[in-house]
C-alpha cells in the first residue's frame, strides 16, 4: 500500500521537493530511469526536474523512437520557462510583474497564454461565488505568503481593510484580440500561484499530444493530468495524500482515465498561531486566510487549470458552503475534513461515479 521509500526516486533532493506535492504517485515511483541513457523500447521514461518553487515529474508510457528524453526535458524546460517568464510574481520582470507594475488603466498587451489563464480565472471567479480571485495578491502578500516571504505575523483588521481597497476581480478585464489585460485601478495586483500550475500542467499536456505522445502522467507539484495508459495497458494510478505535516502518507489511491487532479490544502504553506491555523488560500472578500476544519480538496477536471483554480477555491469557501457548490455544480470533488477522531471524507457523486478504482 505504500511502496514509496523503496524506490530510487525518493533521493533527498526529490523528499524537499515531494514535500511541497499534495497528490503523489503510487506505481508511477516504480519506474525509475536515467534521463541520459536510451531506454528499452517498452521502458517508461521519467523525466523531471523544477519549477515554480516546486518539481515536475513527467512520466510517458513509450516514448517514439526518433525522440530522445534529453530533447523532450530540455523542450519541456522551456516551456516551463516560457510559463515562468509570463505568469509568474516571483520574476520581477515576467509578463504578469510588468502588468502588476502598470501605472496605467489602459489595455496592456499580453501573450495569448496569460490572457487565456486570466479568462479561466475570471470564469472560475464567477463558477465559485468569488472565492477564487486572482486579484487577492496584495493580500497573499501582506500576510507573508507571496515572493517577499514573511508570514507569521496576525494582522490588524485596519490594515487587511485598507488592503482589500486593492482587490477584487470586478477591477480587471481580459480579451484575446489582441491578447491584453485591462484594470481600472492602478493598484491592481494579479497572483496566478492558484491556477498556474495547472495551466504548466495543460500546456505539457498539449505539447506531448502534438508531437505524438499519447499515453502519459504530467505533474507539476502534485497538480496532474494523464491520459492514455501505463506500459501494462492500465490507466495511470495516483494517491491523494493525507493530509498531514511533515509525513507522506496515503489517504486513497484512485485511477485517473484522461483527467486532470488537483489537490489545495492546509497543511503546506501555513503558520500556526495560538492554536489557530493560518493557511495561505486567502478569503477576498473578509481578507483573511482561511481557518477552518478542511484539511484539503481534491478535484477532478478536463484541464488541470480548471482543477487547480477549483481546488483553491473550495479550500476558500470550507467544508460546507465549498460542498453545496460542488454539489449544484455536478464537479467531482473530494473534501477531506479533520474531525474529532481525525479526518473524515466528503465526496460528491461526481468524484466517485470518475474514480476508477480505489486503494
Ligand atoms: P498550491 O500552490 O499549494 O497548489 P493552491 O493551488 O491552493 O496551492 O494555490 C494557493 C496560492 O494561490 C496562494 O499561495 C496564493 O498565491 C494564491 N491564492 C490564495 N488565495 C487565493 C484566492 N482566494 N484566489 C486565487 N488565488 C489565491
Ligand atoms: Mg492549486
Amino acid at each position: 500500500m505504500y511502496p514509496l521509500g523503496n524506490h530510487c526516486i525518493m533521493s533527498s533532493q526529490f523528499k524537499f521537493f515531494s514535500l511541497a506535492a499534495l497528490v503523489f504517485y503510487s506505481s508511477v515511483f516504480l519506474y525509475c530511469s536515467q534521463p541520459s541513457s536510451l531506454p528499452n523500447v517498452n521502458d517508461p521514461i521519467s523525466l523531471s526536474g523544477s519549477t515554480m518553487g516546486t518539481y515536475y515529474k513527467v512520466t510517458v508510457a513509450e516514448l517514439p523512437p526518433s525522440i530522445h528524453p534529453d530533447e523532450l526535458k530540455a523542450a519541456i524546460d522551456r516551456l516551463l520557462e516560457k510559463t515562468n517568464a509570463q505568469m509568474s510574481t516571483y520574476i520581477s520582470d515576467s509578463e504578469l510583474s510588468r502588468f502588476n507594475q502598470y501605472r496605467k488603466t489602459d489595455w496592456f498587451p499580453v501573450s495569448s497564454e496569460t490572457a487565456l489563464v486570466v479568462e479561466e480565472a475570471l470564469n472560475i471567479h464567477q463558477l465559485t461565488e468569488e472565492a477564487f480571485d486572482i486579484t487577492v495578491g496584495p493580500l497573499v502578500n501582506l500576510w507573508g505568503f507571496g515572493p517577499s516571504g514573511g508570514k507569521g505575523t496576525i494582522l490588524s483588521q485596519e490594515k487587511i481593510n485598507s488592503t482589500l481597497k486593492k482587490v477584487g476581480s470586478h477591477h480587471l478585464q481580459s480579451r484575446f484580440t489582441p491578447p491584453s489585460l485591462k484594470k481600472d485601478i492602478v493598484d491592481l495586483y494579479l497572483d496566478l500561484s492558484g491556477i498556474a500550475k495547472g495551466f504548466g500542467v495543460d500546456h505539457i499536456s498539449a505539447y506531448l499530444v502534438s508531437i505524438g505522445i499519447n499515453d502519459f502522467l504530467v505533474d507539476i507539484g502534485g497538480e496532474m493530468k494523464a491520459r492514455g495508459h501505463k506500459n501494462d495497458g492500465m490507466l495511470w494510478k495516483i494517491a491523494i495524500e493525507r493530509p498531514v505535516i511533515d509525513k507522506q502518507e496515503i489517504q486513497k489511491v484512485i485511477t485517473l482515465n484522461n483527467k486532470a487532479i488537483a489537490t489545495s490544502g492546509d497543511y503546506r504553506n501555513y503558520f500556526d498561531k495560538d492554536g489557530q491555523r493560518y493557511s495561505h488560500e486567502i478569503n477576498p472578500k473578509t481578507g483573511q486566510p482561511v481557518q477552518h476544519r478542511l484539511a484539503s480538496v481534491t478535484v477532478l477536471a478536463p484541464s488541470c487549470m480548471r482543477a487547480d483554480a477549483l481546488a483553491t477555491a473550495f479550500m476558500v469557501l470550507g467544508p460546507q458552503k465549498g460542498y453545496q457548490l460542488a454539489e449544484r455544480e455536478r464537479l467531482p470533488v473530494l473534501f477531506i475534513i479533520k474531525g474529532a477522531d481525525g479526518f473524515f471524507e466528503k465526496a460528491t457523486p461526481e468524484f466517485n461515479k470518475n474514480i476508477h478504482s480505489k486503494g
